[in-house]
């Protein structure tokens, strides 16, 4: 006999006594109540301490009530404090307790969102998303779409589409001949297209040399009058919401000339694509319309819990045939077969709470989402100029570029306002000049969150400054 546990009998008990998961609960609510009274980053010992985690996969079976105490006591303070107010790093978001609370259902349900078959509740709510997402971006009745992990894997969709229904129309079978002797296809885009179009491209084989790397603009907008001639055989992927200025391509004048020319255009909308949801800032986002596929983030400027993207392809079975690798034999069931629409067979119900963040706030109050992100994106602006640093980008959108002067100074000063805690922005740098990007992500920021991080960049460039001229006088 070996002493093997019971585990049928252990797991079975905790299920019934639900102790378990009234301490989590305790837990979240104890995170959720504190959030506003510590530091926006981990302090450095909260990440030293994160090494009580390095040991060896245990031999016996461990008590769930003590791990979670642990994963509190050093994991939670361990997090980035996102879903609080004043978190400008990156392009994230918020979430949600509506969002939440629906995701905590599902994660009960455990369901896999493959097949109809496996989850019917998930099939509907991917069905229902759908419709609502192509009616609020104003898209064409016929799009359709995959909800995966985030913009990459989205992205990679839309071109993989892109790329095997040119190279059909081109008389190329892509999934029965493979890329080697392909007829050429011209892939254009913006020289400020972001990182995860070119790992996209380069996944897909298309060589990082044989782009056409049109020029930007001084807010990174593709020149459209630069765009080389297109055809028949040409893939466009332009842009909504630049991740530096949040500044959006000229969609009316490239989707014209690509629909004229007949080539393929993919919008990476990853979080710019939203700004069509509000009356103040659709104007931006004219002539998305007229292109053929679309990615974009609902875990960013939506709100919606992370991992979640949409992949939206105006042609049904450009995208099935890309992601299925079946030829035209694809099967459509009466019921939506979630599978079909994304790369992945077995994955987790991320429609649950995609729904239940469009539900919750409903077409007047995505609006007011998105009005409110901008707004303290130009609150921010301003208030920072008032202070004398420089504003590099008009205020499109959600994105804020602040400069301190010289590059070494700006540098400084963010690793001071990181350290400081207050609030949490990352560098970037733009136009060759480093630069701190904000961006207001969260339905939770408010005015005088914006204020209190204002003080905290005036305070960070105070202390810097003195620490220089002492340095000087020594
Ligand atoms: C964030 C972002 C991406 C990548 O999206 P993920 O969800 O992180 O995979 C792509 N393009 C733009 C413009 C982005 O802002």
């Amino acid at each position: 006999m070996t002493d093997k546990p019971d585990i049928h009998r252990i797991i079975r008990s905790q299920l019934t006594a639900k102790a378990l998961f009234d301490q989590a609960g305790a837990y979240a609510f104890e995170y959720m109540d504190t959030l506003h009274d510590r530091p926006v980053y981990p302090s450095p010992e909260t990440l030293e301490n994160l090494s009580v985690f390095d040991e060896p996969l245990p031999d016996a079976m461990g008590d769930p009530e003590k791990f979670l105490a642990l994963l509190h006591e050093y994991g939670s303070p361990a997090t980035v404090a996102q879903t609080g107010n004043r978190y400008f790093g990156f392009v994230n978001g918020g979430v949600t307790p509506a969002a939440v609370a629906a995701k905590w259902l599902a994660d009960v349900w455990d369901q896999n969102a493959g097949l109809f078959v496996m989850s019917p509740i998930a099939a509907r709510l991917e069905a229902v998303c759908e419709r609502w997402l192509v009616d609020l971006f104003e898209l064409p009745e016929t799009t359709r779409a995959g909800f995966v992990s985030g913009t990459s894997t989205a992205t990679l969709c839309g071109l993989a589409a892109a790329r095997n229904f040119l190279l059909a129309r081109a008389g190329w079978d892509v999934h029965q001949k493979g890329l080697s002797k392909t007829p050429e296809l011209k892939v254009v885009l913006g020289e400020e297209a972001h990182s995860t179009v070119f790992k996209a491209l380069s996944l897909l084989g298309f060589g990082l040399d044989n782009l056409i790397r049109v020029k930007t603009d001084n807010q990174g907008r593709m020149k459209a009058s630069d765009l080389p001639n297109l055809d028949t055989a040409t893939l466009v992927i332009a842009q909504a919401g630049n991740v530096n200025t949040g500044a959006f391509d000229h969609f009316h004048e490239i989707c014209g000339k690509a629909q004229k020319a007949r080539a393929w255009v993919h919008i990476d909308g990853a979080f710019g694509l939203w700004a069509r949801g509000s009356e103040n800032t659709k104007h931006l986002t004219g002539g998305i319309e007229k292109a053929d596929s679309w990615s974009v983030d609902a875990h960013k400027t939506l709100n919606a819990p992370y991992d979640c993207g949409i992949v939206l392809c105006r042609d049904e079975s450009a995208l099935v045939s890309a992601l299925q690798n079946t030829g035209a034999y694809i099967q459509y069931g009466q019921n939506r077969d979630n599978m079909l629409y994304t790369p992945e067979m077995s994955r987790r119900a991320r429609s649950v709470e995609l729904w239940a963040t469009l539900k919750c706030f409903g077409r007047k109050g995505i609006e007011s989402l998105i009005d409110g992100l901008c707004g303290n994106a130009r609150l921010f602006a301003q208030e920072l100029e008032k202070q004398e640093f420089d504003i590099l980008n008009d205020i499109h959108f959600n994105q804020v570029l602040v400069s301190c002067g010289d590059d070494s100074l700006t540098q400084a000063v963010l690793a001071e306002i990181q350290s400081g805690g207050v609030c949490w922005c990352g560098g970037s740098v733009w136009k060759g000049r480093a630069v701190i990007r904000i961006s207001v992500c969260s339905w939770a920021t408010t005015a005088q969150d914006v204020h209190m991080s204002v003080k905290s960049f005036v305070d960070a460039r105070t202390r810097i400054l003195s620490k220089q001229t002492k340095k000087e006088i020594k």
